[in-house]
């Protein structure tokens, strides 16, 4: 009784704060209740330059990131990295070994050569694959956690962390909200969302479940975990009557060809960005088995196309 007497005199003097910006090729949106304006803003833009620093670490599209310096001299020493790179290396490698690599962050060369299709229209040679093929295998990075240091086994990879930096920068930036003592929060990374606590005199936020069109088929209630959607629909190149996904298949080396959309639940976002990638690889059957082994949620939606 004290305890939702106290709730309920905390939240009458909350006010529902929400900010927008253009992060990470998103628009980044940090919602959350404060009782104070100041601190709302404050905290808010933050958490922003945290996820910017994040970016600047991680971006593929940027030849100054930290990530593409290491692309650059990994292989001919170990080199040194941040925490937050370090981090995220050793969880995405972590989800290639349970993924069988259907995950895989070394897939760069194969991704390269899908945005170049993306542009001309036109597929690799098998030439290109074969030479892309050999640049690839999450096996070729030996990380080192006593001296924070990465190694590439050959010249010329290229690491790729778009299917999981958005999960783990939206972490960040909850962590960031949580030191200013605000703790009712919601961050959203294009398909990747973090929820803190609920807002007031709720039990969760209110997140849709993304049917194929991209319509909400149904509604759950959930605070304190993250959620993220991956899949074909959105980013795809059509070639001779087939689409080709953004998401590669490492065995293949093409994107994706059949319809899959997976919306993923865990704990945290570093967990649901990666799991969500790695799930519309495997699909529903083998992707369903390695979710529960992270106690993470997992919903489907998947056809061959032809
Ligand atoms: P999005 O970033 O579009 O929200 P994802 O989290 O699924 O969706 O990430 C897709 C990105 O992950 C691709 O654009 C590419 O950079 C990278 N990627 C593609 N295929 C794989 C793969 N098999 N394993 C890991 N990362 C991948
Ligand atoms: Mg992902």
């Amino acid at each position: 009784m004290a305890a939702s007497l106290l709730d309920a005199s905390e939240s009458k003097d909350l006010r529902r704060y929400e900010f927008r910006k253009l992060l990470m090729g998103v628009v980044a949106r940090i919602v959350v209740y404060s009782p104070d304006d100041y601190i709302a803003k404050w905290a808010c833009s933050r958490a922003f330059l945290r996820i910017a620093q994040i970016e600047e670490l991680m971006s593929d599209y940027r030849s100054d990131s930290e990530l593409m310096r290491l692309c650059r001299e990994g292989h001919i020493a170990p080199v040194r990295v941040s925490d937050d790179l370090f981090l995220v290396l050793q969880r995405a490698l972590e989800i290639s070994q349970r993924s069988n690599g259907a995950f895989d962050i070394t897939v760069g060369p194969f991704v390269a050569l899908w945005r170049r299709a993306r542009q001309t229209k036109q597929l690799p040679s098998d030439e290109e694959l074969r030479q892309a093929r050999q640049l690839v295998g999450w096996e070729k990075v030996t990380l080192d956690p006593v001296n924070r240091t990465v190694k590439l086994a050959i010249p010329g990879m290229r690491l790729d962390l778009g299917g999981i930096a958005k999960g783990y920068a939206a972490d960040c930036a909850l962590k960031v909200l949580r030191k200013f003592g605000i703790s009712r929060a919601l961050i959203e990374l294009g398909g990747d969302i973090v929820l803190g606590d609920p807002p007031p005199n709720r039990k969760g936020w209110r997140i849709g479940i993304l049917d194929e069109s991209g319509k909400p088929e149904k509604f759950l209630e959930i605070a304190n975990c993250a959620v993220s959607t991956s899949g074909s629909t959105e980013q795809f190149v059509e070639i001779a009557g087939r689409r080709y996904a953004h998401i590669v298949d490492p065995r293949t080396g093409l994107g994706l060809t059949k319809l899959i959309l997976v919306t993923v639940i865990a704990k945290d976002g570093i967990t649901a960005d990666g799991l969500a990638t790695a799930l519309c690889v495997l699909g529903e059957k083998e992707g369903r088995k390695l979710a529960e082994s992270y106690g993470a949620v997992a919903f489907f939606r998947e056809r061959e196309l032809d």
